[in-house]
């Protein structure tokens, strides 16, 4: 284990605060990423103010998370240190269900892993989300990152910018069909 640094909401109604808490160290198959930038979505500001009324205290917001590699485990051979990545709104999932084994884990079937709120796979434990220095996640839940890009603009990607995309992509499959949608998100600076 090793010690993160945060910003956590402990209740409904307080602002978010200066945290401190434990991440596991990388499993065999875990990517450890030191977090550049973090998108602020709106799910954020619902979960920390309870208002889906499932939320587990402390809560780190965030799933729009982008950074540095700084380690990976021993079976991880797509990622190294030093290397951009990003993660979204899940960090497992049962990998065994017709969903999961479509490559569907939004859908799975038990339940995925979000990747603030939990719950853990097999433990039930809370998860915390990107609003902190690091984050340790499966490399199946961890995204390439191109050099060169804005990273304060990839993080929104992550989420609000999927959910936007996904739209289009459907619609690829309909060629005489024309669609449009819009989002919005903002970045929020992690130093
Ligand atoms: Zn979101
Ligand atoms: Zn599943």
């Amino acid at each position: 284990m090793f010690t993160c640094t945060g910003y956590a909401a402990t209740s409904a109604d307080t602002r978010l605060e200066p945290f401190a808490f434990e991440r596991r160290d990388p499993r065999a198959d875990d990517v450890e990423i030191e977090i550049v930038y973090c998108g602020v979505c709106h799910s954020d500001l619902h979960q920390a103010r309870n208002e889906w009324r499932n939320t587990l205290y402390p809560c780190v917001p965030g799933h729009e998370i982008v950074g540095r590699v700084t380690r990976v485990g021993a079976e991880v051979r797509d990622f190294k240190p030093g290397d951009l990545a990003a993660v979204g709104c899940m960090v497992d999932s049962c990998r065994t269900c017709t969903a999961c084994r479509e490559g569907l884990e939004q859908y799975c079937e038990p339940g995925f892993t979000g990747t603030y709120n939990g719950p853990e796979q097999g433990t039930g434990a809370n998860t915390f989300g990107g609003y902190s220095s690091h984050i340790v996640v499966d490399r199946h839940f961890v995204l390439h990152v191109p050099e060169g890009l804005d990273l304060a603009g990839v993080a929104p990607l992550l989420c609000a910018g999927v959910t936007t995309w996904s739209p289009h992509a459907a619609g690829v499959r309909a060629p005489a069909r024309r669609s449009a949608s819009s989002g919005w998100a903002a970045s929020a600076i992690w130093a």
